[in-house]
């Protein structure tokens, strides 16, 4: 039995980058509906007991979707955090970021370029392989990189429900603003401790 994860930030904290109206659809619907589903589908089979990242790497169909999108947004939500000027990554993640990319700016580029270039809905991702070396996916739809044997580090969600009732058509724009709010001692946290 799965929960709705506790946001660690009041649903108004992360304005005007996200509306306190499109937290309130996108958490308390979007993912509830995700949980409430992925619920009812592992009733009584051999997934019951299994932990989420195996059911989302594991599962087909609909309980594979449901697994898939509730991991990526407990992610996502949980990498959160108050709009704080000059916000860049630190420690041993924003020494790695410039090795890779040569200098923040190039990586938010790339990342940017991954998100407004992927078709439909779907998922950016920042993610460590098994060396330990940075790499950026899209994923699309419920995707999760995972199933591709990555370490997940850092997510932006481009289904439309997350931008559209703050930047209607504009994900470009959506995705710019999102640097704000990103708290990198959190990614910091998942780079080192993986
Ligand atoms: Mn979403």
């Amino acid at each position: 039995m799965f929960t709705l994860i506790q946001l660690p930030y009041a649903q108004d904290a992360l304005q005007p980058v996200i509306s306190k109206e499109t937290l309130g659809f996108h958490y308390g619907k979007h993912l509830q509906t995700y949980v409430d589903n992925l619920n009812k589908l592992i009733a009584d089979t051999e997934f019951e007991s299994l932990p989420l990242e195996e059911i989302a790497v594991k599962a087909q169909g609909g309980m594979f979707n449901n697994a898939g999108q509730i991991l990526n947004h407990n992610l996502y939500f949980m990498q959160l955090a108050p709009a704080k000027e000059n916000n860049a990554p630190v420690g041993r993640l924003a020494e790695a970021i410039d090795a890779t990319y040569g200098n923040f700016g190039n990586f938010k580029a790339e990342f940017e370029k991954a998100g407004t270039t992927l078709f439909g809905s779907g998922w950016v991702w920042l993610s460590a392989d098994k060396d330990g070396k940075l790499v950026i996916t899209q994923e699309t739809n419920a995707g999760n990189p995972l199933t591709k044997g990555l370490r997940p580090l850092m997510t932006m969600d481009v289904w439309e429900h997350v931008y559209y009732l703050d930047y209607q058509n504009r994900r470009a724009a959506h995705l710019q603003a999102l640097w704000q709010i990103i708290n990198w001692e959190e990614i910091e946290r998942r780079y080192t401790e993986g």
